[in-house]
């Protein structure tokens, strides 16, 4: 097993690394900024080491702070969480040559499924449907830009290679508007990733997000998890998050579960990874693959009973996997809500000491947070500050208990997002199931 691991990242994903750790008897270093000494993860760790000021640049995304951390303490390996460097292919090579092991993918794997263009066609390769489109970068013939287009037929989506967050896109309705988007997408791709090279896709008008998860190990053995909806999307943004996908049959699960457990094994995937899907008339169009652990992890760990994180510790260490595709059950459905600290109406973030915190409970709640009466939540990061998910045998059961759970639930001293979650569970639309990825925002008034 690992000897002592060291966790890159901060709040409630660090603490949940932490909590594997601990499981699993691995020591942690926990690095951290200067504001963050007090993050729970922080205190209980077996060793901490401050790793630079609070902006982000001189901290969680300082390579060489980082790795020295490593050395000091003595870790074997490095846990990057998500965000910050968890999918900089520089970072995880870094940390392999410097002798340490990096629990996720092969930077080699990370570099491929970084860059959308190449990571679109080794999935299309292997059998992987995709957003009909370019089928590669697009060249700097005009006339041939816009035949590609009529050909796919507007709306279209000029997407960058090297995008990510939700930047680098622009939607063309008509084709007067199209050279100048291309032109205009280059440009800020170039300034905002040092990557001009950009994509043309279909641009689908109602489709829902809907992305498989995938474990696999160093010895050639990958299985699915099945699925998550994260239509529930502001600003490119996931707000809530379920598993299973509503409406999705066995049958399209099995179909398109058996693809992606292909298409991972042909390219040498290993550790957790998701692949991301747009669905829309019965069909999946591939956008994008996370070579990481993600904030919604958690309701697949709740419909299948594996736990990612400790899968991800043990497949760094090098152990198979302990079952089959076969041995894979689905049970009940699983709903999160993520919690930010954010005015509920104006999004605009709030950070600061938390007066009260009282995190809710009950059968089926399971509460993901670092918060803690008196913590104070800085202003330097992600809003992000918990997670509450909901598990009952029945989507309705859970949507119950999330309903519960929210109106127990209290923090005080900072404004969070809450009663729009509470808002949320009670629309019929919800409650019925399967929207699209622009509903949340027409709701909100924003579209
Ligand atoms: P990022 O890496 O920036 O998240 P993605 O490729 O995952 O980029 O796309 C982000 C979001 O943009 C999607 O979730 C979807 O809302 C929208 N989008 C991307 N491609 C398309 C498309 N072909 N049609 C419609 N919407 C799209």
């Amino acid at each position: 097993m690992l000897d002592k691991v060291l966790i890159a990242n901060r709040g409630e994903i660090a603490l949940r690394i932490l909590r594997a750790c601990r499981e699993l008897d691995i020591k942690t270093v926990a690095v951290h900024s200067t504001v963050d000494s007090n993050l729970k993860h922080v205190l209980l760790a077996d060793e901490s080491v401050c790793i630079g000021p609070p902006p982000s640049p001189q901290s969680y995304l300082n390579m060489p702070a980082i790795i020295s951390a490593a050395e000091v303490t003595d870790a074997v390996a490095i846990h990057p969480g998500y965000g910050f460097l968890s999918e900089n292919a520089d970072f995880a090579e870094r940390v392999e040559k410097s002798g340490f092991t990096f629990v996720g993918p092969s930077s080699e794997v990370i570099r491929l499924m970084g860059d959308k263009v190449s990571a679109i066609k080794v999935m299309k390769s292997h059998g992987v449907p995709c957003v009909p489109g370019s089928d590669g970068p697009l060249g700097r013939d005009n006339d041939e830009n816009l035949r590609i287009a009529r050909s796919i037929g507007y709306p279209v989506i000029i997407k960058a290679s090297g995008g990510g967050g939700g930047r680098g896109m622009r939607v063309v309705h008509s084709e007067g508007a199209l050279l100048n988007a291309v032109a205009l997408t280059q440009a800020e791709a170039r300034a905002a990733f040092g990557n001009e090279q950009v994509y043309m896709e279909k641009f689908l008008e109602r489709p829902r997000h809907i992305e498989f998860q995938v474990l696999a190990d160093n010895h050639g053995n990958v299985v699915h998890l099945g699925e998550r909806d994260c239509s529930m999307q502001r600003r490119h943004q996931k707000v809530i998050e379920e598993a299973p996908a509503p409406g999705i049959t066995d049958k399209q699960r099995r179909e398109m579960g058996e693809r992606v457990v292909a298409a991972c094994a042909a390219v040498g995937y290993r550790s957790a990874g998701t692949l991301e899907f747009l669905y829309q008339d019965g069909e999946f169009y591939f956008i994008e693959m996370n070579t990481r652990i993600q904030v919604e992890h958690p309701v697949t760990e709740a419909i299948t009973g594996i736990d990612l994180v400790k899968a991800q510790l043990l497949i760094a260490a090098g152990e198979k996997l302990p079952y089959a595709q076969k041995d894979i059950v689905f049970r009940g459905h699983a709903i999160e809500a993520r919690l930010n600290a954010e005015d509920a109406k104006t999004f605009m973030p709030s950070p600061g000491p938390v007066k009260l915190w009282h995190a809710p409970g009950g059968p089926g709640i399971r509460v993901d947070s670092h918060l803690y009466s008196g913590y104070n939540v800085p202003p330097n990061y992600d809003s992000l500050i918990g997670k509450v998910i909901a598990y009952g045998d029945t989507r309705d059961t859970a949507i119950a208990r999330m309903k519960m759970a929210l109106a127990e639930m209290v923090v005080e001293g900072i404004k969070t997002n809450a009663a729009l979650h509470r808002e949320i569970f009670n629309h019929a639309a919800f409650r019925s199931g399967g929207l699209d990825i622009h509903y949340l925002e027409r709701r909100l008034g924003l579209k």
